[in-house]
């Protein structure tokens, strides 16, 4: 096992040198050239493969998206790294994560900052989400199954939001529980076409300006029983 362990931390030392080479190679896209250390140092905190399904652990540390069941998939780590630097999350912060799926970015995320909260509309994966952090020992996230549509406003305003599946514009119920001052990361784009990567910052008069400019290719964000 001690083999496997050395194996592991060689390869993921492999994948975030590979991923500050895409960040130095994409910066004309998305403006960051660099990722801060503390995003690098909570994806080392991370195992990715406690996350995937056994056969797919071979390939946990490349950087490539991963099947998680339910025909949803585990972003690729780049795309991970990149959005949780552009949320520029502060220790005291509150996150609102859209799309659970196996739990990863919501691990990654609670490395970065005070609390969590995810939502997730597939019931099964939200629950098994729920048990993966549970067992590895992630106090600070809080899973719960519903509507991304609708967001979490029991819990609102959040110092950030980030949505890892993609609808065709901006769900005015996350713009609404974003503190002023926070900040949105979302891709938006038709099913199967081209979506973006924007972030946005929500204003003093309640607005939010998204800008981006990467393609990137995100499962569908799907109308929940609320939506
Ligand atoms: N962040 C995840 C990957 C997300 S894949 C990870 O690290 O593993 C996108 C997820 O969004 C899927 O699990 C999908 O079921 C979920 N999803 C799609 N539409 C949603 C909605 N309206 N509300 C909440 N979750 C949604």
């Amino acid at each position: 096992m001690q083999n496997d362990d050395a194996e592991m931390a060689l390869a993921q030392e492999r994948l975030l040198a590979e991923i500050a080479a895409d960040a130095a190679s994409t910066a004309f896209l998305t403006g960051r050239p660099r990722f801060s250390q503390r995003v690098y140092a909570a994806m080392r905190a991370v195992p990715r493969h406690a996350f995937v399904d056994d056969w797919e652990r071979p390939l946990a540390y490349l950087n490539r998206p991963l099947g998680i069941g339910f025909g949803q998939t585990i972003s690729q780590p780049y795309i991970v790294a990149l959005m949780s630097d552009l949320l520029d999350l502060q220790p005291a912060h509150r996150v609102l994560e859209i799309g659970t799926g196996c739990g990863y970015q919501a691990a990654v995320l609670s490395a970065l900052c005070a609390r969590v909260y995810s939502l997730e509309v597939v019931p099964a994966l939200a629950s098994s989400a729920a048990a993966r952090l549970r067992a590895l020992g992630y106090a600070n996230i809080i899973v719960r199954c519903g509507d991304g549509f609708l967001g979490w406003p029991e819990e609102a305003p959040f110092d950030a939001v980030i949505v890892t599946a993609a609808p065709t514009a901006l769900p005015p119920a996350l713009a609404a529980q974003l503190a002023v001052g926070g900040r949105i990361v979302i891709p938006i784009g038709p099913p199967g076409g081209t979506q973006v990567l924007y972030r946005g910052e929500k204003r003093a008069d309640g607005s939010v300006h998204l800008e981006g400019n990467l393609p990137v290719a995100f499962v569908p964000m799907v109308a929940g029983a609320g939506g």
